[in-house]
Order: C-alpha cells, then sequence, then structure tokens
C-alpha cells in the first residue's frame, strides 16, 4: 500500500480557461518516479473521494505540481477551484508505473490536453540522460478552443536539445491525417479515453505496431 502524504498549497495558476496548475509541498517529501501519479482524496463534506492526477514537475524538485482539467461540477475541479494558497491536500503515493523504456529508440510523446502532465515530468531526465541521444518529439494537442499548454516551456527546450522536437497541434483531425508511423519509435500517449481511442486507431490503421504503443489513460 502507497504511503499518505498531507501537503499544503502554494501556487495556483490558471493557465487556459479550463486548465489549472497547481503547487504544493508535501512533508515528508514524495519520492516518485517520473511518469507516476498520486491519488487525492478530496473532501465532500464528511467523507473524502479518490481522485488520481500524475505529478506534472520531475522528481528532481522539492516542489510538486499537478496539471488539472477543470470540468463543471467536478468533485476535483471543483475543490481546486475555490482552494487558496496555505490550504491542506491529502493524498497517497506514489501510484503506477507509467515510464519511458530504458531501452528505448526514439520516442514519440503525444498528449491531449493536461496529459502532458507526466511527460512534462519525464522529460528533463529523458533528454539530459542520453549519451547518444535518440530523437525525442513531444506532440501536444490542445482542448477545443484553447492553447496547448506550457508551450514557451516546450519550446525554449528545443533550443537547448538538439534532438528535441517540439509539435504543437492546433487540428487534431489533421494532425491524425498526416500522422506518419517511423518504425522503431517508441510511441507514448497520455490523454482521456476519447483521445486515446482516436489515436490509437489512427497509430495502429496507419501501421503501427501494437509493441510499439505505451499509454496512460485518464479514466
Ligand atoms: C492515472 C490517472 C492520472 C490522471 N491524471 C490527471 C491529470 O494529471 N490531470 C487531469 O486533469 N486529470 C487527470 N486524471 C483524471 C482525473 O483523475 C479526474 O478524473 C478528472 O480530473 C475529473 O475530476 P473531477 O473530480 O473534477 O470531475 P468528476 O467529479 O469526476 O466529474 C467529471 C465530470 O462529470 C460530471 N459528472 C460527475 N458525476 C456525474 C453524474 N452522476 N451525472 C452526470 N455528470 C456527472 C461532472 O459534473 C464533471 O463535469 C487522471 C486519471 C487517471 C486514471
Amino acid at each position: 500500500m502507497s504511503p499518505s502524504f498531507s501537503a499544503t498549497i502554494i501556487k495556483k495558476t490558471q493557465l487556459t480557461p479550463t486548465v489549472m496548475l497547481i503547487g504544493f509541498r508535501a512533508d515528508p517529501p514524495l519520492i516518485f518516479t517520473a511518469g507516476q501519479h498520486i491519488v487525492l482524496s478530496i473532501p465532500i463534506g464528511a467523507t473524502f473521494m479518490d481522485r488520481p492526477f500524475s505529478l506534472a514537475s520531475p522528481p528532481s524538485k522539492s516542489e510538486y505540481e499537478l496539471l488539472v482539467k477543470l470540468m463543471s461540477g467536478g468533485v476535483a475541479s471543483t475543490f481546486f477551484e475555490t482552494a487558496e494558497i496555505g490550504d491542506r491536500i491529502h493524498f497517497s503515493g506514489p501510484h503506477g508505473n507509467f515510464h519511458i523504456d530504458p531501452n528505448h529508440h526514439a520516442v514519440r510523446l503525444i498528449a491531449s490536453s493536461t496529459g502532458i502532465a507526466p511527460f512534462r515530468a519525464i522529460l528533463p531526465a529523458l533528454l539530459d540522460s542520453q549519451k547518444s541521444p535518440h530523437a525525442v518529439t513531444l506532440v501536444s494537442i490542445p482542448s477545443i478552443g484553447e492553447p496547448n499548454l506550457l508551450s514557451e516551456e516546450f519550446e525554449a527546450l528545443t533550443s537547448r536539445y538538439n534532438h528535441f522536437r517540439y509539435i504543437p497541434v492546433t487540428d487534431f483531425g489533421a494532425y491524425l491525417d498526416t500522422l506518419a508511423i517511423i518504425p522503431e519509435e517508441d510511441i507514448y500517449l497520455c490523454g482521456g479515453p476519447n483521445f486515446l481511442h482516436d489515436i490509437k486507431t489512427a497509430l495502429l490503421v496507419k501501421g503501427a505496431d501494437l509493441d510499439q504503443i505505451h499509454y496512460e489513460e485518464f479514466k
């Protein structure tokens, strides 16, 4: 069983109309592997409801971050919309086993909206660690009518790492139409069920091998 933690909210930033970045500090600190998630216990009256959230900050940082998609009337959404700096949160973790295979080839990471969270945690070590670097491509699909999340941050990485490419998609349908499969590329996906269905279908139709595809589903 994963241990339980209490933490203090130290940052609330509205990134887009429907996505909020939440920063928090935990004591004792949470030790995790990039790609893992926590399960928040959200207080609802006298009881609690569990909601999983991927850690969006790398394990090397002592302050943790989440990217929260705000859904009207949602339990976690309402909690974070009304939460204030200094409020306490409670969670268990780390959970899950979503990670990049250390023996990877070239890697393509495709995220829908807040599905970019685990990739944001994974990228720093992934880009730094490779002695003879394989290409790493991050594809960001925004929510309809919204900008891509944290684009400036990912753009900045492209000037630091020659082997990193950032593709902020504006038209998901057009991206699916032009999707090309690179043999031996490892493809990692993260997002909601509809996105995963559409992208996996497109990848397989274009000839991707099932073994190439790895994913985390935000259900
Ligand atoms: C491993 C994992 C990692 C995840 N990581 C992230 C992450 O990093 N970022 C992120 O944004 N999400 C993540 N999720 C999804 C997240 O856990 C929540 O499910 C999501 O954010 C919605 O939470 P909520 O409590 O705000 O909404 P919910 O309370 O779950 O409600 C969702 C929507 O359904 C509606 N609804 C609820 N109940 C009913 C009902 N009975 N009838 C009709 N409508 C209803 C609500 O009004 C709301 O609009 C992750 C999920 C998993 C499994």
